[in-house]
Protein backbone atom coordinates (compact mmCIF):
# COMPACT_ATOMS: atom_id res chain seq x y z
CA UNK A 1 0.00 0.00 0.00
CA UNK A 2 1.15 3.23 -0.25
CA UNK A 3 0.64 6.52 2.00
CA UNK A 4 -0.63 9.89 0.57
CA UNK A 5 2.73 12.37 0.84
CA UNK A 6 0.46 15.43 1.93
CA UNK A 7 -2.85 15.44 0.77
CA UNK A 8 -3.40 17.34 3.13
CA UNK A 9 -2.04 20.65 1.56
CA UNK A 10 -3.96 22.24 -0.80
CA UNK A 11 -2.97 23.50 -4.50
CA UNK A 12 -4.20 25.46 -7.02
CA UNK A 13 -6.06 23.45 -9.30
CA UNK A 14 -8.27 24.00 -12.91
CA UNK A 15 -9.69 20.71 -12.34
CA UNK A 16 -12.97 19.90 -10.81
CA UNK A 17 -11.48 16.30 -9.78
CA UNK A 18 -13.33 14.00 -7.45
CA UNK A 19 -15.46 15.39 -4.34
CA UNK A 20 -15.63 13.87 -1.59
CA UNK A 21 -17.19 10.55 -1.35
CA UNK A 22 -20.86 9.67 -1.08
CA UNK A 23 -22.91 8.86 2.59
CA UNK A 24 -22.84 10.87 5.61
CA UNK A 25 -20.11 11.70 7.81
CA UNK A 26 -20.52 9.48 10.84
CA UNK A 27 -18.61 11.99 12.44
CA UNK A 28 -15.12 11.04 14.31
CA UNK A 29 -14.49 8.42 16.45
CA UNK A 30 -12.16 7.97 18.95
CA UNK A 31 -10.03 4.86 18.87
CA UNK A 32 -6.98 3.52 20.80
CA UNK A 33 -3.68 3.27 18.50
CA UNK A 34 -0.40 2.34 20.37
CA UNK A 35 0.47 6.19 19.01
CA UNK A 36 4.02 6.47 20.40
CA UNK A 37 4.57 10.35 21.59
CA UNK A 38 0.97 10.86 21.28
CA UNK A 39 -0.62 13.80 19.35
CA UNK A 40 -1.32 17.28 20.57
CA UNK A 41 -5.01 17.72 22.08
CA UNK A 42 -5.70 14.48 21.93
CA UNK A 43 -5.93 11.49 25.01
CA UNK A 44 -2.53 9.60 25.36
CA UNK A 45 -2.23 6.85 22.96
CA UNK A 46 -5.61 7.97 20.77
CA UNK A 47 -5.90 9.54 17.57
CA UNK A 48 -9.62 10.99 16.49
CA UNK A 49 -10.56 8.40 13.76
CA UNK A 50 -13.39 9.27 10.49
CA UNK A 51 -14.23 6.29 8.64
CA UNK A 52 -14.90 6.82 4.90
CA UNK A 53 -16.90 4.54 2.48
CA UNK A 54 -15.65 4.95 -1.09
CA UNK A 55 -17.07 3.15 -4.18
CA UNK A 56 -14.08 3.97 -6.15
CA UNK A 57 -11.50 2.91 -3.27
CA UNK A 58 -9.10 -0.16 -4.09
CA UNK A 59 -7.91 -0.51 -1.33
CA UNK A 60 -7.95 0.86 2.66
CA UNK A 61 -5.94 3.76 3.55
CA UNK A 62 -4.80 6.29 5.48
CA UNK A 63 -4.63 9.69 5.69
CA UNK A 64 -4.68 13.06 8.24
CA UNK A 65 -7.21 15.97 8.06
CA UNK A 66 -5.75 18.89 9.11
CA UNK A 67 -8.60 20.91 9.25
CA UNK A 68 -10.11 18.09 12.08
CA UNK A 69 -6.71 17.54 13.36
CA UNK A 70 -8.37 13.23 12.55
CA UNK A 71 -6.96 10.65 10.73
CA UNK A 72 -9.36 9.15 8.05
CA UNK A 73 -9.72 6.05 7.11
CA UNK A 74 -11.44 4.96 4.05
CA UNK A 75 -13.09 1.34 3.23
CA UNK A 76 -13.47 0.10 -0.12
CA UNK A 77 -16.92 -1.53 -1.03
CA UNK A 78 -15.66 -4.96 0.83
CA UNK A 79 -13.52 -3.89 3.50
CA UNK A 80 -14.47 -3.45 7.19
CA UNK A 81 -13.37 -1.82 10.20
CA UNK A 82 -11.32 -4.34 10.90
CA UNK A 83 -8.94 -3.93 8.16
CA UNK A 84 -8.80 -0.11 8.93
CA UNK A 85 -7.77 -0.77 11.90
CA UNK A 86 -5.31 -3.17 11.19
CA UNK A 87 -3.72 -0.49 8.95
CA UNK A 88 -3.79 1.95 11.55
CA UNK A 89 -1.85 -0.42 13.68
CA UNK A 90 0.66 -0.61 11.34
CA UNK A 91 1.00 2.27 10.28
CA UNK A 92 0.46 4.09 14.06
CA UNK A 93 3.65 5.98 14.34
CA UNK A 94 3.18 7.51 10.70
CA UNK A 95 -0.03 8.77 12.08
CA UNK A 96 0.99 10.32 15.88
CA UNK A 97 4.27 12.02 13.94
CA UNK A 98 1.84 13.68 11.24
CA UNK A 99 -0.65 14.69 13.79
CA UNK A 100 2.00 16.05 16.47
CA UNK A 101 3.24 17.87 13.34
CA UNK A 102 -0.36 19.93 12.94
CA UNK A 103 0.05 23.19 13.85
CA UNK A 104 -2.14 23.96 17.24
CA UNK A 105 -5.95 24.71 16.66
CA UNK A 106 -7.06 27.96 16.56
CA UNK A 107 -10.49 29.00 17.86
CA UNK A 108 -12.18 31.89 17.24
CA UNK A 109 -12.42 33.58 20.18
CA UNK A 110 -11.50 36.58 22.03
CA UNK A 111 -7.39 36.86 22.35
CA UNK A 112 -6.84 34.45 19.56
CA UNK A 113 -4.18 36.02 17.44
CA UNK A 114 -5.36 35.37 14.00
CA UNK A 115 -3.28 35.89 10.85
CA UNK A 116 -4.86 38.27 8.58
CA UNK A 117 -2.65 39.33 5.39
CA UNK A 118 0.03 37.47 7.17
CA UNK A 119 0.00 39.76 10.26
CA UNK A 120 -1.64 38.14 13.21
CA UNK A 121 -5.09 40.29 14.46
CA UNK A 122 -6.05 39.45 17.85
CA UNK A 123 -9.70 38.94 18.05
CA UNK A 124 -11.01 41.87 20.60
CA UNK A 125 -14.56 41.29 21.77
CA UNK A 126 -16.47 45.07 22.51
CA UNK A 127 -19.61 44.31 23.27
CA UNK A 128 -22.02 47.63 22.87
CA UNK A 129 -18.99 49.29 21.06
CA UNK A 130 -20.33 50.84 17.35
CA UNK A 131 -17.73 50.40 14.63
CA UNK A 132 -15.89 53.56 14.09
CA UNK A 133 -15.90 55.79 11.08
CA UNK A 134 -13.91 53.53 8.10
CA UNK A 135 -11.48 56.89 8.05
CA UNK A 136 -10.84 57.12 11.30
CA UNK A 137 -10.03 53.15 12.76
CA UNK A 138 -6.97 53.00 9.82
CA UNK A 139 -6.26 56.34 8.49
CA UNK A 140 -7.38 55.14 5.48
CA UNK A 141 -9.84 52.84 3.91
CA UNK A 142 -8.03 50.23 1.36
CA UNK A 143 -7.09 47.74 3.99
CA UNK A 144 -10.55 47.88 5.79
CA UNK A 145 -13.50 45.12 5.75
CA UNK A 146 -16.53 45.57 7.13
CA UNK A 147 -19.21 42.13 7.91
CA UNK A 148 -21.70 45.05 9.63
CA UNK A 149 -22.17 48.33 8.77
CA UNK A 150 -20.56 51.59 11.38
CA UNK A 151 -23.10 51.14 14.79
CA UNK A 152 -24.85 48.00 13.80
CA UNK A 153 -24.97 45.48 16.35
CA UNK A 154 -22.76 42.45 15.12
CA UNK A 155 -20.41 44.97 13.52
CA UNK A 156 -16.56 43.87 13.03
CA UNK A 157 -14.13 45.83 11.57
CA UNK A 158 -10.40 46.09 11.74
CA UNK A 159 -7.68 48.60 13.70
CA UNK A 160 -4.41 47.98 13.63
CA UNK A 161 -3.08 44.70 14.50
CA UNK A 162 -6.77 43.38 15.82
CA UNK A 163 -10.26 42.31 14.35
CA UNK A 164 -12.63 44.22 16.65
CA UNK A 165 -16.59 42.32 16.82
CA UNK A 166 -19.17 44.20 18.93
CA UNK A 167 -22.39 42.22 20.00
CA UNK A 168 -23.00 39.32 22.00
CA UNK A 169 -20.05 37.28 22.78
CA UNK A 170 -21.54 34.17 22.19
CA UNK A 171 -21.60 34.89 18.43
CA UNK A 172 -18.26 35.94 18.06
CA UNK A 173 -16.53 33.01 16.94
CA UNK A 174 -19.22 32.86 14.37
CA UNK A 175 -18.83 36.28 12.79
CA UNK A 176 -15.25 36.48 13.25
CA UNK A 177 -15.48 33.70 10.25
CA UNK A 178 -17.82 35.51 8.83
CA UNK A 179 -15.98 38.80 8.97
CA UNK A 180 -12.67 37.07 7.39
CA UNK A 181 -14.88 35.46 4.54
CA UNK A 182 -16.07 38.68 3.49
CA UNK A 183 -12.58 40.24 3.86
CA UNK A 184 -11.25 37.35 1.99
CA UNK A 185 -13.93 38.70 -0.55
CA UNK A 186 -13.21 41.45 -0.65
CA UNK A 187 -9.98 41.14 -1.25
CA UNK A 188 -10.02 38.86 -3.63
CA UNK A 189 -12.46 40.36 -5.76
CA UNK A 190 -9.72 43.79 -5.82
CA UNK A 191 -6.96 41.58 -6.59
CA UNK A 192 -8.79 39.83 -9.52
CA UNK A 193 -10.37 42.51 -11.22
CA UNK A 194 -6.35 43.62 -11.35
CA UNK A 195 -5.00 40.83 -12.81
CA UNK A 196 -8.41 40.42 -15.41
CA UNK A 197 -7.89 43.68 -16.50
CA UNK A 198 -3.99 43.29 -17.60
CA UNK A 199 -5.24 39.65 -19.24
CA UNK A 200 -8.05 41.28 -20.99
CA UNK A 201 -10.24 38.40 -19.64
CA UNK A 202 -13.73 38.34 -18.86
CA UNK A 203 -14.55 36.83 -15.17
CA UNK A 204 -17.75 34.48 -14.49
CA UNK A 205 -17.52 34.77 -10.93
CA UNK A 206 -15.84 34.36 -7.25
CA UNK A 207 -16.79 31.85 -4.96
CA UNK A 208 -15.66 30.94 -1.84
CA UNK A 209 -15.22 27.53 -0.10
CA UNK A 210 -13.49 25.84 2.46
CA UNK A 211 -11.66 23.44 0.81
CA UNK A 212 -9.10 21.60 1.68
CA UNK A 213 -7.33 19.53 -1.50
CA UNK A 214 -7.06 22.91 -3.16
CA UNK A 215 -6.73 26.37 -2.47
CA UNK A 216 -7.78 27.77 -6.07
CA UNK A 217 -10.10 26.37 -9.15
CA UNK A 218 -11.15 27.52 -12.17
CA UNK A 219 -14.47 26.09 -13.83
CA UNK A 220 -15.08 26.27 -17.53
CA UNK A 221 -17.77 28.99 -16.86
CA UNK A 222 -15.30 31.00 -16.19
CA UNK A 223 -16.30 31.05 -12.41
CA UNK A 224 -13.40 31.01 -10.31
CA UNK A 225 -13.35 29.49 -6.49
CA UNK A 226 -10.75 29.81 -3.55
CA UNK A 227 -10.66 29.14 -0.41
CA UNK A 228 -11.30 31.84 2.21
CA UNK A 229 -8.43 30.66 4.08
CA UNK A 230 -6.19 32.56 1.78
CA UNK A 231 -7.14 35.69 3.64
CA UNK A 232 -4.97 34.43 6.16
CA UNK A 233 -1.81 34.16 4.04
CA UNK A 234 0.65 37.03 2.91
CA UNK A 235 -1.06 38.95 0.20
CA UNK A 236 2.04 38.02 -2.11
CA UNK A 237 0.61 34.34 -1.53
CA UNK A 238 -2.97 35.51 -1.75
CA UNK A 239 -2.29 37.45 -4.93
CA UNK A 240 -0.35 34.66 -6.37
CA UNK A 241 -3.32 31.82 -6.00
CA UNK A 242 -5.63 34.74 -7.91
CA UNK A 243 -3.11 35.21 -10.27
CA UNK A 244 -2.64 31.33 -11.34
CA UNK A 245 -6.64 31.25 -11.47
CA UNK A 246 -6.86 34.42 -13.33
CA UNK A 247 -4.60 32.86 -15.76
CA UNK A 248 -6.70 29.65 -15.62
CA UNK A 249 -9.16 32.28 -17.37
CA UNK A 250 -7.26 32.49 -21.12
CA UNK A 251 -5.09 29.04 -20.59
CA UNK A 252 -7.42 26.14 -19.02
CA UNK A 253 -4.26 23.99 -18.46
CA UNK A 254 -1.00 24.23 -16.75
CA UNK A 255 1.17 24.47 -19.98
CA UNK A 256 4.31 26.85 -20.57
CA UNK A 257 2.15 29.32 -22.09
CA UNK A 258 -0.32 29.11 -18.64
CA UNK A 259 2.88 29.92 -16.39
CA UNK A 260 4.58 32.74 -19.10
CA UNK A 261 0.66 34.06 -17.95
CA UNK A 262 1.61 33.72 -14.72
CA UNK A 263 5.10 35.36 -14.42
CA UNK A 264 3.35 38.35 -16.57
CA UNK A 265 1.00 38.53 -13.10
CA UNK A 266 3.00 37.79 -10.43
CA UNK A 267 6.98 37.25 -9.47
CA UNK A 268 6.20 35.77 -6.36
CA UNK A 269 5.33 32.12 -7.95
CA UNK A 270 7.98 30.01 -6.64
CA UNK A 271 8.09 31.40 -2.86
CA UNK A 272 4.03 31.75 -2.48
CA UNK A 273 4.30 27.75 -3.70
CA UNK A 274 6.33 27.33 -1.05
CA UNK A 275 4.87 28.88 1.65
CA UNK A 276 1.85 27.74 1.37
CA UNK A 277 3.46 23.70 1.23
CA UNK A 278 4.93 24.78 4.64
CA UNK A 279 2.12 27.48 6.14
CA UNK A 280 -1.03 26.32 4.23
CA UNK A 281 -1.67 23.42 6.76
CA UNK A 282 -1.62 25.92 9.64
CA UNK A 283 -4.54 27.90 7.78
CA UNK A 284 -6.96 24.92 7.96
CA UNK A 285 -6.33 24.61 11.66
CA UNK A 286 -8.00 27.81 12.31
CA UNK A 287 -11.96 28.28 13.61
ZN1 LIG B 1 -3.78 25.59 -12.00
Amino acid sequence: MSLPDSTTTPDPDPDPGPGPGPGPDPGPELVALALPGTARGDLPGQAQVRWRRSARARRVSLRIDARSGSVVVTLPPRAGRRQGMALLSVHAAWVAERLAMLAPHLALAPGAAVPLGGAPHVLRHRPGAAAPDQAEALGHTETLGQAAAPGQAGAAWLEPGAIVLGGAEATVARRAGEFLKAEARRRITALAGGHTAQLGVQLGGIRLKDTRSRWGSCAPDGTLAFSWRLVMAPDWVLDYVVAHEVAHLRELNHSDRFWALVAGLTPHRDAAVAWLKAHGPGLLRVG
